[in-house]
């Protein structure tokens, strides 16, 4: 499931002001059935005469509209219908979902990889992964930019990098 993004000045942009209350439904009905289909935004003329029919006691012409909408540019013509930008995002709920099934693989990889020790003082207890470079100084969250590091050196380090905390990063230790 996607979500349609919209701010809360929405309705009072000032292309939304002008235009009659069936077009105004029309384009939110289009945006959410475009999300939902994931066409980013195309609508087909099909598309248009489906979404037209649903809306609550309109009798008048849906290219009328459409028209609207391409008038006040909101919604441009293209070969195939009507185009408009949409800003969509995922359902943080799924993506919550997946960022955590995430970090159980990596942490299982960088875990095993650094040998079950903190990066920065050896200790073997309370572990957890630390950012290399901080996500808030761009840092990935690719196990190349992760390590293991205990709860006490994660929090002393917080968001900066080794060099900036004067934490050293300790070799990995190879076991022969
Ligand atoms: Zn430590």
């Amino acid at each position: 499931m996607t979500w349609v993004r919209l701010d809360d000045g929405f309705a009072d942009h000032p292309k939304l002001e002008q235009i009659s209350d069936y077009a105004f439904r029309l384009h939110v009905s289009a945006m959410c059935w475009s999300s939902r289909r994931g066409t980013d935004g195309r609508i087909s003329k099909r598309d248009l005469y489906t979404l037209a029919s649903r809306l609550v006691s309109f009798e008048g012409n849906p290219l009328d509209l459409a028209t609207e909408l391409t008038d006040f540019e909101l919604w441009h013509t293209t070969e195939y219908g009507y185009w408009f930008p949409l800003r969509t995002r995922h359902n943080p709920a799924e993506k919550t979902h997946h960022e955590t099934r995430e970090h159980r693989k990596h942490r299982r990889i960088v875990l095993s990889r650094d040998g079950y020790k903190c990066r920065y003082c050896t200790r073997r207890e309370f572990l957890t992964l630390d950012h290399i470079v901080p996500p808030s100084k761009g840092g990935s969250h690719d196990p190349t930019n992760l390590v293991t590091a205990c709860r006490s050196c994660n929090s002393r380090k917080g968001s900066r990098t080794p060099q900036s905390a004067s934490m050293p990063l300790l070799p990995i230790e190879v076991s022969s």
